[in-house]
């Protein structure tokens, strides 16, 4: 079970904020997946108040429904909470911020459901197409 940290403008919908945009194909219906898996997912992001409550709605009318939102744990209290950190503990971060972008969801679920890195995943996606697409040729000059 992996704590998996999810920005919402621009990762779970397109980025039109403070307006909610189109979804990114793939992303609630890979959201569902993985709290079916019984990962916890945490909403990370900039919105507050109304903008914040706004896309925990859109969230939770397509069954997304977040262990926490811009935190830890659901009880977190910063004044209770001895060891604070501003920096959440998950185990992913799901982001278009992420340096080399975003995946594709279908990618993101494979990452956290076997564990490997995305280069891994890359490269075996890589290694199927050549394997399907491009015929073995017996010489080079063959057509
Ligand atoms: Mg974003």
């Amino acid at each position: 079970m992996a704590t998996i940290a999810v920005d919402f403008d621009g990762t779970i919908v397109t980025h039109e904020y403070p307006n909610i945009g189109e979804e990114i194909p793939f992303a609630t219906e890979t959201l569902r997946m993985l709290i079916h898996d019984h990962h916890r997912l945490i909403l990370w992001s900039v919105r507050e108040g109304q903008l914040l409550q706004d896309a925990i709605d859109w969230c939770k009318e397509r069954g997304v429904e977040f262990y926490a939102v811009n935190k830890d744990y659901p009880e977190e209290e910063k004044d209770k909470n001895n060891h604070f950190s501003r920096k959440i503990k998950a185990d992913y971060f799901i982001d278009d911020r992420n340096i080399g972008g975003l995946p594709d969801w279908g990618q993101i679920y494979q990452i956290i459901s076997t564990r490997k890195s995305y280069r891994q995943i890359l490269r075996e996606s890589m290694n199927r197409l050549t394997d399907q697409q491009v015929p073995k040729k017996k010489h080079w000059w063959s057509k």
